[in-house]
């Protein structure tokens, strides 16, 4: 089934007098389970691409249809509600709340999502628990390693059962045994159904992937399944 279609996305950023076609006419198909890597060079128009995908932002021009949803014509607050809904982050820099416990820091989204305290606590520690990390609870970020932390913020995606996982390079800060780990979890994540959406730069962490599609001044440069993927341990 179809989760993810976009329908000749444009995205037009102005500053001043000029314009800056981000996007130029994207069309991505993506089916529930799928594992996607985006790649493509600095200023290809993966950054707004996946704020697109991710409902940070609307297209200029174009349809985005997420789960049966039609999100392009959205407004703020309707973007925010499927966004809180549909959708799991991973960043780069892991977004962690320095000051809160991983535990809370996972229970975070389900706050939004309208969840009482002791169902929180305990969704919070079932994903922290699929992540191998159910004996770090109560550490704060800064208490642990980064896989670890990368695993805490992965948790903190996967808490709510989203639609989809958007991954934004969520090896960049990891050193290379680190980073393999972390895209053994998303072996696993895979494994399970997830539909896993990440960019990468890194060809050997892309090759995890189950298809490859490459960005270029704005389109679709090329859109390839990869025959034999890496596999997790
Ligand atoms: P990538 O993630 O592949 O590096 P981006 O999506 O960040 O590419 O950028 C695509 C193009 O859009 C670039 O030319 C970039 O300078 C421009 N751009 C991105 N974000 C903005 C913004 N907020 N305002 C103006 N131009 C932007
Ligand atoms: P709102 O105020 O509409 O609830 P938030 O800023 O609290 O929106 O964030 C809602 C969701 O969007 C959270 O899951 C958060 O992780 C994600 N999010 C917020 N800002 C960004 C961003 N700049 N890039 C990626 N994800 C973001």
């Amino acid at each position: 089934a179809t989760i993810i279609e976009t329908r000749n996305i444009q995205k037009t950023y102005r500053m001043g007098v000029e314009e800056v076609q981000a996007l130029k006419s994207i069309n991505i198909t993506i089916n529930r389970g799928e594992y996607v890597a985006f790649m493509g060079p600095s200023g290809s128009g993966k950054s707004t691409l996946m704020n697109i995908i991710g409902c940070l932002d609307t297209p200029t021009a174009g349809t985005y249809t997420l789960n049966q949803k039609l999100v392009s014509d959205m407004s703020e607050n309707e973007l925010a509600e499927v966004r809180n809904k549909e959708i799991g982050f991973v960043f780069q820099t892991f977004n962690l709340l320095p000051r809160a416990s991983c535990l809370e820091n996972v229970a975070l989204p389900l706050i939004y999502a309208g969840y009482g305290k002791a169902e929180r606590s305990e969704k919070a520690f079932l994903a922290l628990k699929s992540v191998g990390l159910e004996d770090r609870v109560h550490h704060k970020p800064n208490e642990l390693s980064g896989g670890q932390r990368q695993r805490v913020a992965i948790a903190r995606a996967l808490v709510n059962d989203p639609s989809i996982i958007l991954a934004d390079e969520p090896t960049g800060n990891l050193d290379s045994k680190t980073s393999y780990d972390i895209m053994d979890l998303f072996h696993e994540l895979h494994q399970k159904g997830n539909t896993i959406i990440m960019v990468t730069h890194e060809d050997d962490i892309a090759h995890y992937a189950h298809r490859v599609i490459r960005l270029r001044d704005g389109l679709v440069e090329s859109d390839n399944v990869n025959p034999s993927p890496t596999t997790g341990k």
